[in-house]
């Protein structure tokens, strides 16, 4: 499981001016939203979230936003090209409730859609905020809607749907509707605002949590976070509001390779 498979990439879809999708034939065994994988382009290997899980056709899909020089260099690739690949890593969103509110922001939205998908197939009602600076960084719009999920939009610019934040949208529809569960995945200044909206709302939530990783299964410490000392890629990356109250570095500050503090703005 820790060896990184190497294959081939199947295609790749184009979501928006920044993010690609990089789908691969991959035995899908126990694969779950929220879970993630560790891809290899044999130089460097970076943690993503599988954003599409087909067990039918034995497919999945990382979607990856272009913002430096890894993701960089994947943008470059071509169906045909090879990754190495292992996992799936990590503790995913637990389905459970009979209506779910999901909110993403930015490329947040790839565990998202993976959830809405399996949520919606098994008969959940699923609302989606899907949150984005403008229209044309909206994602998977399309794979929501047809899952079955509603999909309400929002942009900073108001190119699209609703103008303004994904936080602001979230309140008014937990205000109008009752939802037995969230889901987040996004900003960490986003999940900070639902937070508090969940405690005020007591709607038991769940936060996908980014954090620097290396190693990816709990071995090398890098990604602890305090107090606790919890691996985000082993008890997290989704973490529920009681466990999130206790991570007290949360919307406060996170490290980054070397261990040194970096305040979230
Ligand atoms: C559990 C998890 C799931 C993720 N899922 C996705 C996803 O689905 N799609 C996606 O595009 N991105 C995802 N990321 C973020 C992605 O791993 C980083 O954006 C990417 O590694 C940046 O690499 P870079 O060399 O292109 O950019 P760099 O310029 O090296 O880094 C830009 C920023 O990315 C973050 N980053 C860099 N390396 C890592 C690392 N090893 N671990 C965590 N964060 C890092 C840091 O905040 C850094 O400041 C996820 C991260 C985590 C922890």
């Amino acid at each position: 499981m820790h060896v990184p498979k190497i294959v081939k990439i199947k295609r790749i879809i184009e979501e928006s001016p920044t993010v690609k999708t990089f789908m691969f034939d991959w035995e899908v065994k126990n694969e779950i939203p929220g879970h993630f994988m560790m891809v290899w382009n044999f130089y460097d290997e970076k943690p993503m979230s599988i954003s599409m899980i087909d067990p039918l056709k034995n497919e999945i899909g990382i979607s990856i936003k272009n913002i430096g020089k890894f993701t960089g260099q994947v943008h470059e690739l071509s169906p045909g090209d090879k990754l190495g690949l292992r996992g799936p890593y990590g503790r995913g969103f637990h389905i459970t409730g009979s209506k779910v509110l999901a909110v993403g922001g930015g490329i947040g939205m790839a565990p998202i859609v993976a959830f809405s998908e399996e949520a919606s197939r098994i008969g959940v009602d699923v609302h989606v905020i899907s949150a984005a600076g403008t229209m044309n960084e909206l994602l998977f719009n399309d794979r929501i809607q047809r899952s079955g999920s509603k999909l309400l939009t929002c942009t900073d610019d108001g190119s699209h749907g609703f103008c303004g934040f994904g936080t602001d949208l979230a309140e008014k529809a937990m205000s109008e509707d009752d939802y037995d569960m969230i889901v987040s995945c996004g900003p960490e200044i986003m999940m900070k605002k639902l937070f508090e909206m969940v405690e005020k709302f007591k709607i038991p939530a769940q936060f996908s949590m980014e954090r620097y990783m290396k190693c990816g299964m709990g071995l090398c410490g890098q990604c602890c976070v305090d107090d606790l000392g919890w691996r985000v890629c082993v008890e997290g990356p989704v973490f529920w509001t009681d466990e999130l109250k206790m991570i007290t570095e949360f919307d406060k500050y996170k490290r980054d390779s070397s261990g040194v503090k970096h305040s979230i703005p």
